[in-house]
């Protein structure tokens, strides 16, 4: 079945992810169009031109690093409907989460797709578009962990992907002496594996691939409310903004980013995440 095979593709490659500690860190990787050298790429934002996406490709299914070596996954897919719709090039560059708001201010890049939560403070960075899906945090355990709720965190050490939403909710709520942060989910989740923390709040699809690949966790639903993913422009990229948010309904109204989201998250495999 052609479904579950996507869906068990994306936890085989979550695991060896984990194994080869790949695809995280700073590491700046173009996965598109080798022949180009992205320094010499002019500012897109018109037909014919490049669009240069920043992602962090830890987080299956929504980015993740394929068995050619290219980001695959649900933001890669939707970024190429929208540089299709635009008539323009792709180009993917994987880095660290908490460079992309920065890459995006000094034009290395021109979108982020990283499954980034529309956030009041990330706002005044950065323009975000309509909601294309929804996430939520969990909490992922050891299976005979005595953390039963997110009332049970205090006190405990915390796993959580440097500046996401996940660390940026655990540090208010329980103090940052207790919440240790890694470059990317899988380090977080190895780090849990030694023993070295208690818990990792990280969104919840990534942490479905995450327990699917590793042998003793299991997840906790938060209190935390769900979250909206959106895309994310420089503020003065008013042109390529108007574009790609139309770009962008007209995805969602035709029925393209439901089926690329059911292609990686089928409905029956119990997902809680829909298109927003
Ligand atoms: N949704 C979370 C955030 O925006 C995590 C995203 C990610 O790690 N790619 O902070």
């Amino acid at each position: 079945m052609k479904k579950l095979s996507i869906a068990m593709l994306s936890m085989v490659l979550a695991g060896s992810m984990l194994l080869t500690g790949c695809g995280g860190g700073n590491t700046e990787q173009t996965t598109t169009d080798e022949g180009t050298d992205s320094a010499t790429t002019e500012t897109a934002g018109t037909e014919g031109g490049v669009l240069r996406m920043g992602t962090n490709a830890t987080f299956p299914p929504y980015e993740y690093v394929d068995e050619n070596n290219e980001v695959a996954g649900i933001d890669a897919d939707i970024a190429a409907a929208i540089a299709d719709k635009l008539g323009m090039e792709l180009e993917i560059t994987d880095m660290a989460f908490d460079s992309l708001i920065p890459a995006l201010q000094s034009d290395t890049i021109d979108i982020v797709l990283a499954g980034m939560t529309v956030d009041p403070e990330r706002a005044e960075q950065v323009n975000f578009t309509d909601s294309y899906a929804t996430g939520v945090q969990v909490i992922i355990v050891p299976e005979d962990s005595d953390i039963a709720s997110p009332d049970d965190l205090e006190g405990k050490n915390i796993g959580v992907q440097t500046g996401t939403t996940g660390d940026l909710q655990c540090t208010d709520a329980y103090g940052q002496e207790f919440v240790k942060q890694f470059d990317n989910g899988p380090l977080a989740v190895a780090a849990l594996l030694n023993g070295q923390i208690d818990c990792v709040v990280i969104d919840n699809e990534p942490a479905k691939n995450y327990v699917a690949a590793n042998e003793g966790l299991k997840i906790l639903d938060t209190a935390y409310a769900d979250e909206d993913y959106a895309a994310a422009i420089a503020k003065e990229d008013t042109e390529l903004f108007e574009q790609v948010n139309t770009a962008i309904q007209e995805l969602k109204e035709d029925g393209t980013i439901a089926s690329i989201i059911e292609k990686y998250i089928p409905s029956d495999g119990g997902s809680e995440d829909t298109a927003a």
